[in-house]
Order: C-alpha cells, then structure tokens, then sequence
C-alpha cells in the first residue's frame, strides 16, 4: 500500500472507559462541537499526510513499551479552544512512535502531552458545563493503531487500518 493520506497513530480507549466517559455532561451549546463517542482517542503522533506502506513498515517489529493510562482528575481546556481529559502514562510509548516515525508525513514529532478531546469550541462558544468535572478512569494499553482520518463537512471520520500490540504481561508469558 502506497497510498498518501491524512494519518495518525492512537490508543482507543476501551468500552468501559468510554461508557465512563460518556456520563459527562455533553449539553448542545452553540459554538461547541463534541467528539462523537465513537471518535475518542488519544493521538501518540500525527502524521499528516503520509504514505501508508511507510507509516507501516516504520511501525512494524517495533518494541511497544507497556502503558497504564490514567484520565483525569478533571477535564480541562487547551488553548482555549479544546475541551480535553488530561492523559498521563503515555510518554514513553509515544516517545518509541515519535521517534520511529520521525521521517514520515508531512508534520514532525511534537512535544507529546497526552490528553483525550471531548470537544471544540468556536470563536465565540462559552465554557461547557464539562470543563472541571472530577474525572477519574485508568486503563492498561493493549495496542496501538495507526488510523486514517477524512475529513468531511459534520466532522472526522476515522478508520483503523493497522493495529500492533503493545509487549504486555501476557504476549510476554506465551
Ligand atoms: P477536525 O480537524 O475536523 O476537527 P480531528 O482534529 O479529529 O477533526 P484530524 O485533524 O484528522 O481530525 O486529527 C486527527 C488527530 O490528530 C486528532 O487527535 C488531532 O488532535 C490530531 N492532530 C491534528 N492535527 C494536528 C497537528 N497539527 N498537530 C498535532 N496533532 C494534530
Ligand atoms: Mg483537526
């Protein structure tokens, strides 16, 4: 595969940490766009546009460290214009992404800060009653993935195209 698309690599949260996410209070106000459930993730590298057959020979045989994710304790705004839940327990693992993948695509490896997007908001939104809510979820990482994002008119929409696992306690038993 060689084809050049909009790439990024990720962790999807599991069902049980989405469901726990999902009783945040998601009010509709205007100017603020909340990330459908089903598009929760947390980015270790964005790629921009990248080839595909690259992306994954740079993420193949690699040495996955594990990764216990902890969300919380409260959601949070980013540059004033991203509502997120701070990550922490990623670095290392999005550090072995970001440095595999340094070559590939059109943006570079950034500082990493972990965090999951729960919305947007537009020039002039208004806080969302979310931003402060205690939160507080953890999660072991089992694999990353390396997802293709097209962006339409409603929003992203998002496609697995490869998953590697991470050297977990079990892969490691076997
Ligand atoms: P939209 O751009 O329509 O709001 P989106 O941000 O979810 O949708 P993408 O822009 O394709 O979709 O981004 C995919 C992931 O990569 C998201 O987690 C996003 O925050 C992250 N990302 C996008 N652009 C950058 C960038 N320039 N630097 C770092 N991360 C980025
Ligand atoms: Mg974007």
């Amino acid at each position: 595969m060689t084809g050049v698309t909009r790439l990024f690599v990720a962790v999807w949260p599991p069902t049980e940490v989405v469901e726990q996410l999902m009783s945040l209070p998601r009010k509709d106000l205007r100017g603020v766009r909340f990330v459908p459930p089903d598009n929760w993730h947390l980015t270790l590298r964005f790629l921009g546009e990248a080839s595909i057959g690259d992306a994954i020979a740079a993420l193949d045989d690699l040495a996955l460290p594990e990764a216990h994710v902890e969300l919380g304790p409260a959601v949070d705004v980013r540059f004033r214009r991203m509502i997120v839940v701070p990550a922490s327990g990623l670095d290392a693992l999005a550090a072995v992404v970001g440095r595999h993948t340094g070559g590939i695509g059109t943006h570079d490896p950034e500082r990493f800060v972990g965090h999951l997007t729960l919305a947007r908001l537009g020039k002039r939104a208004s806080l969302p009653d979310v931003v402060g809510a205690r939160f507080d979820a953890a999660f072991d990482v089992g694999e990353i993935a390396l997802v293709r994002s097209r962006l339409e008119r409603d929003g992203a929409r998002y496609e697995t195209i490869e998953t590697w696992s991470v050297d977990g306690p079990t892969s490691r038993d076997r």
